[in-house]
């Protein structure tokens, strides 16, 4: 059973909240780089971190071994991610539980992606269609579980507007969750400009925003395209005039920047999508360290 901390009691308890997420690793090399990685990031103390599922061909068996080891091994409060693909609702009971039964006692639920190819989601029969569902099955059968939810600054982009998409958000807030952790995004005013619709759309629940760590600028240029985030052209300019070399630090200050911006602006935190890499994650938390020392 479960003997860590809600992520929803650390919010509350009102302190600025730091994460990681990883992905699970292909194979059992790049999981000793993923756990070297992070040995390194532990003396930092992240609130907590989480793994992936499905995303990057992470599996339910995967995401279950590599998030005990990150438990186990190095103590961090993990939250594993849950997404609707495949699974019948009873398959997604049947895996929370197993999850709750290994200690974990939080969950980011999301609907998933369609696969490759494919532009629509399809439902599998006797599963589910939106992320809503997931969350309102995990409220009714693990009432303890603390729930995130994935919330999209500059749209999701199968919604046909902003407003379709934070209507889509309060139904799945309202289902249960008990915060929202964005898309990534390089530009902070859409951050800020969607936690105050969020608020006049009746979203009560913190918003911690994640952030990438741009590794290059082929990497940053293949995200936005994905993710339809917009690249600033500063970064750009930056990430351009860089040597090849350089551009990982390029990204980890342009980042640390919109760490510390965020966090002088209210908001509750921050999530780093560390793509099972430490050297930005630890060049941001270092340059946080010196702000505040
Ligand atoms: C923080 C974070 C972590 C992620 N982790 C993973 C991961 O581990 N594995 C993975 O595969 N993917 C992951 N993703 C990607 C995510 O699965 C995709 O973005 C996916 O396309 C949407 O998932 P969702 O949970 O946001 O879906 P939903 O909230 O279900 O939304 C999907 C789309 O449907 C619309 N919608 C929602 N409800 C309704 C409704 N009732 N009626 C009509 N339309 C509706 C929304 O507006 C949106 O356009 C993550 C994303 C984020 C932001």
């Amino acid at each position: 059973m479960s003997n860590g901390i809600s992520i929803r009691k650390i919010l509350e308890d009102g302190k600025k909240l730091f994460s990681v997420e990883f992905f699970p690793p292909k194979d059992d090399a790049a999981g000793k780089r993923m756990l070297a990685t992070a040995a390194e990031i532990q003396p930092h103390n992240p609130d907590f971190v989480s793994i992936t599922y499905g995303a990057g061909g992470g599996t339910r068996e995967t995401t279950m071994h590599y998030a005990k080891l990150l438990k186990e091994e190095h103590g961090f409060e993990v939250m594993p991610h849950l997404t609707c693909v495949g699974h019948t609702r009873d398959e997604l009971l049947t895996i929370l539980e197993d999850f709750a039964n290994a200690g974990f006692c939080n969950i980011m639920a999301l609907r998933g992606d369609p696969p490759k190819g494919e532009t629509q989601f399809q439902a599998m029969e006797g599963g589910f269609s939106y992320a809503s569902d997931l969350v309102a099955l995990i409220r009714e059968n693990f009432p303890a579980f603390g729930i995130g939810v994935g919330g999209y600054p500059e749209k999701h982009p199968e919604a046909s507007d902003h407003a379709t998409d934070l209507r889509n958000l309060k139904t799945k807030v309202d289902a249960g969750a008990d915060f929202i952790t964005t898309q990534l995004f390089f530009d902070n005013q859409a951050f800020f400009k969607f936690v105050n619709d969020c608020q006049h759309a009746g979203i009560s629940v913190p918003v911690l925003p994640g952030l990438l760590p741009v590794l290059s600028l082929g990497q940053v240029q293949r995200f936005c395209t994905m993710c339809e985030a917009a690249f600033p052209s500063e970064l750009e300019h930056a990430l351009n005039e860089s040597e090849e070399s350089d551009q990982a630090k390029v990204g980890a200050d342009w980042a640390l920047g919109q760490v510390e911006e965020l966090l002088e602006g209210g908001s509750p935190g921050f999530h780093l999508y560390a793509l099972n890499k430490s050297q930005s994650t630890l060049r941001i938390l270092d340059g946080l360290d010196r702000v505040k020392n």
